[in-house]
C-alpha cells in the first residue's frame, strides 16, 4: 500500500502532518451507533465544538457535493475522514461514501474512526476500498474496566450488557486491529482518559494495540456528560503521565482537537463548515 505510517506522518494532519498544509474533511454520515458509552453525547447542532456533533447527517451522494465544495474552498484537504456522528461501521453509509470518494476524487486519503466492534468482520470491505487510516477507540482492554465505560452493545440483533459486552467489544477490536495492520493500514488507537476508570490502565491499552498492530495513539480527555457528567476531566498532569506510559509502548499523538463529526479545515485552523452547513462554531 502506497500510504505507509511514514507517508502519512507528511500527508495526514492527524498522523503527524504539518498542520498548516494539510487540511481534513469529516463527512458526517454515519447516524447510528451500536455500543453505548456512558459518556457519549451525540448532538446536532451547530455551536458545540467536540467528537459527535454535526450540523445534519448527509448521505453518500450529498457527501460527495459538500466534498467537492469543500476542495474548492479549501484545497490544502489531503483526507476525507468519516468520524461519525454515530459509529461508522454500525451502518453501510460510510463505506458507500469511500467508494464514492474513490472513484471522484482517488488523490484523497480515506480514513475512518470507529469503535472496532464490527472491524474484524468487515475488514475485508475496507481493505478493498483502500481505505489507508482507521482509528479504533479502545478505552480499556480488560473487560472488567471497559464494562465501567460502556453501558451495551448490539451485536448481530442481541444486546450484551456489562462484562460479556465488554469481552465481545475488545476481541473484536483486537483482531479487526490485526486483521488491517497486516493488511497495510494504518491504525490510530484513541483512548478516552477517565482518570478514576482507566487512568491506572492506559499502559496496559498502548501494550495491547501495539501488539496488535496499531501505530500510533491518541488519548483525549474525558469531556464529563451523559452518565458520566458526574467524573473529573484529566488535569493536564494526567494527560502527560497517561502519554508518558503510553509512549513506553507505542507512538502518542498529542494534538488532539475535539473535532466535530462535520470538521472542515486545517487541524485547529478555521473551519469551513459554517461556508458549507451554513452554521456557526463558536470562536471560528
Ligand atoms: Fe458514542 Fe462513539 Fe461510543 Fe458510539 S462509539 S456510543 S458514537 S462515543
Ligand atoms: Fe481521520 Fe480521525 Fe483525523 Fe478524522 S480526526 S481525519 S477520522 S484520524
Amino acid at each position: 500500500m502506497a500510504n505507509t505510517y511514514q507517508n502519512l506522518q507528511k500527508s495526514h494532519p492527524c498522523f503527524g502532518g504539518n498542520k498548516n498544509t494539510v487540511g481534513r474533511i469529516h463527512l458526517p454520515v454515519s447516524p447510528g451507533c451500536n455500543i453505548s458509552c456512558k459518556f457519549c453525547d451525540r448532538r446536532i447542532n451547530d455551536e458545540e465544538e467536540r467528537p459527535g456533533v454535526t450540523s445534519k447527517v448527509l448521505t453518500p451522494s450529498q457527501a460527495l457535493e459538500v466534498l467537492d465544495k469543500a476542495l474548492t474552498l479549501c484545497p490544502e484537504i489531503t483526507v476525507a475522514g468519516i468520524a461519525g456522528p454515530g459509529d461508522t461501521l454500525a451502518t453501510d453509509y460510510a463505506l458507500e461514501t469511500f467508494r464514492l470518494v474513490k472513484e471522484h476524487h482517488p488523490e484523497l486519503i480515506k480514513c475512518m474512526s470507529t469503535n472496532g466492534l464490527l472491524l474484524f468482520e468487515r475488514a475485508d470491505e475496507i481493505i478493498e476500498i483502500g481505505v489507508e487510516s482507521v482509528t479504533v477507540t479502545v478505552n480499556a482492554v480488560d473487560p472488567e474496566i471497559e464494562a465501567k465505560l460502556n453501558r451495551w452493545i448490539l451485536y448481530h440483533g442481541r444486546i450484551y450488557e456489562g462484562v460479556q459486552a465488554a469481552e465481545i467489544l475488545i476481541e473484536n477490536q483486537l483482531k479487526g486491529i490485526k486483521k488491517i495492520a497486516d493488511a497495510g493500514i494504518t491504525v490510530k488507537v484513541n483512548t478516552v482518559l477517565v482518570p478514576n476508570i482507566n487512568g491506572a490502565h492506559i499502559e496496559d491499552i498502548a501494550k495491547a494495540v501495539k501488539e496488535a498492530g496499531a501505530c500510533i495513539y491518541n488519548i483525549i480527555p474525558l469531556i464529563p456528560q451523559s452518565e458520566l457528567s458526574h467524573e473529573t476531566a484529566p488535569v493536564c498532569q494526567e494527560i502527560d503521565e497517561a502519554r508518558t506510559m503510553a509512549g513506553k509502548h507505542i507512538d502518542v499523538f498529542r494534538h488532539c482537537q475535539h473535532c466535530r463529526a462535520d470538521a472542515v479545515g486545517m487541524l485547529g485552523g478555521k473551519d469551513f463548515g459554517d461556508m458549507i452547513y451554513q452554521r456557526r462554531i463558536a470562536g471560528s
